[in-house]
């Protein structure tokens, strides 16, 4: 990419990264050694995309990477806040840098990500866990390499964190975790309030990328080697609202889809109140798009989905599951699931398993009701006591696993096309790859395939995985 295709602000902090490159270099010479660092990822898909572009910004300045926290030079926590017991993860391990920081003076601790963006958790931070140099938040992480070269020499702690923001920085480096798949941020932000979420406070209000933007990024992987993009969104289906140009998601697919050398492309998440018929159309024609939605439910019954700001019903929601399993007879359809939600009766937990059997999904992630001070949900004085949210969540569970496992053994005995992630952990002379359904599928082969698509008859289901055998 040229510079002049690229904005100031993305101009700016690329003259911010040689500056930290050059601080960097005489480092390396004081202490005879490379410098290392270490960014650990709490959260969603969002968050580790995040986490590539910020060790992207780091290893451009000539940091390497570091396998363990004893030997970092520079640590960063890339918070989630979604749910309670993530903050309580952050903390306890921030409590054990101090013990590092201790030993190497020179260890910069840096906290970034949704955790960041709650003002009572930046206060706690200042108070209690002094040895953390660096908090920024969600808004502005595009700034990394300038808020290091701050810390660098002024020697202060800084804390920069932005209430919101209308900006999206282009073209700043990225390190991609995986050679074959990325993930791609189509937009940022989420207006939708559901009463429960603390997301459209921490990461603020829907911003789109341009499509060209979009689809250059996706060119330039192609060519670098990627065959699968997963686009990124806390709600994709509502993709070019407020953008100039005229576009909606369905039409960004088709364009991506026409990308050559791109062979897979998937896409989180879904919002069911905005999921267009012209969707699954395009699903169903695009060969390219992995037969795999993931459509949150959250409750099946009306009222707490009306309570939840959901705005669907239980019944408008499992018309798009018809018409999505009518369109595509192969596809997989999973699912969060929400239990214990302020009000919530046994009753409402009964329509929830009535969705369960009739939108037969393929996997479901199952959550307890996580209180999030600041949302409408957390004040309500109706909260579920927690023996009954356990008893209810078993009985869910134990619904989708059930689900779960009887549907994934209807692919038993076909041949799928398998996109082959890596070696076994466990047997280095089979290696792993998913389906588009995102099925799991292990069987012979070795590191030579990795990265490549394969036909795979499934031999042998496991449950929520498949043993294979190559054809071919
Ligand atoms: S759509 Fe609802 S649940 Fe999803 S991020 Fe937005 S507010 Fe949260």
């Amino acid at each position: 990419m040229s510079s002049e295709n690229k904005g100031t602000e993305g101009l700016r902090q690329l003259e911010y990264i040689k500056k930290l490159k050059n601080i960097v270099n005489e480092k390396k010479k004081e202490l005879s050694r490379d410098l290392k660092y270490m960014v650990t990822t709490f959260g969603c898909q969002m968050n580790e995309r995040d986490s590539e572009k910020l060790s992207g910004i780091l290893r451009d300045a000539g940091f390497i990477r570091s396998e363990s926290e004893e030997d970092a030079d520079i640590i960063v926590y890339n918070t989630c806040t979604v749910r309670d017991n993530a903050d309580q993860r952050v903390f306890g391990r921030l409590g054990v840098l101090k013990r590092l920081k201790d030993k190497n003076p020179s260890l910069l601790i840096c906290l970034c990500g949704c955790m960041m963006q709650e003002d009572l958790i930046v206060e706690k931070v200042r108070k209690s866990y002094p040895h953390v140099d660096l908090i920024f938040g969600t808004h502005n992480n595009f700034k990394f390499a300038e808020l290091l070269v701050n810390v660098y020499e002024s020697g202060d702690k800084i804390i920069d964190i932005w209430k919101e923001t209308d900006e999206i920085v282009e073209d700043l480096p990225s390190e991609r975790k995986f050679k074959f798949k990325s993930g791609i941020n189509i937009m940022f932000g989420c207006n939708n309030f559901c009463s429960y979420c603390i997301v459209p406070y921490v990461r603020g209000r829907e911003r789109s990328r341009k499509s060209e933007d979009i689809l250059s990024e996706i060119e330039r992987l192609t060519y670098d080697g990627v065959k699968e993009v997963m686009l990124l969104g806390q709600n994709v289906n509502s993709y070019g609202r407020g953008l100039e140009e005229d576009i909606t998601f369905s039409e960004l697919l088709r364009r991506v889809c026409r990308i050559d050398g791109l062979e897979r492309v998937r896409f989180m998440t879904s919002h069911p109140k905005d999921l267009s018929d012209e969707l699954i159309e395009v699903m169903k024609n695009e060969e390219k798009i992995c037969k795999h939605i993931h459509l949150p439910l959250q409750s099946g019954s009306d009222k707490v989905l009306s309570d939840m700001n959901r705005h669907y019903s239980k019944e408008k929601y499992l018309g798009i599951v018809k018409k999505l399993r009518e369109a595509m007879p192969d596809i997989a359809i999973t699912t969060d699931i929400i239990v214990g939600y302020p009000g919530e009766t046994h009753e409402d937990v009964n329509e929830t398993l009535d969705v369960i059997e009739v939108a037969q999904y393929e996997g479901a992630f199952t959550f307890e009701y996580s209180k999030r001070t600041g949302t409408p949900a957390a004040s309500r004085e109706d909260q579920v006591p927690e023996d009954v949210v356990k008893t209810e969540f078993d009985r869910v569970l134990k619904a989708v696993q059930n689900m779960a496992a009887k549907k994934a053994g209807r692919f038993t005995g076909r041949t799928l096309k398998v996109l082959v992630e890596g070696v076994n952990d466990r047997d280095p002379s089979m290696v792993t790859g998913r389906t588009e359904q995102n099925y799991v599928v292990h069987f012979k082969g070795d590191r030579s395939l990795v990265g490549s698509i394969t036909e795979v008859e499934l031999t042998e289901c496991m449950g929520f995985y498949f043993l294979g055998r190559q054809i071919g």
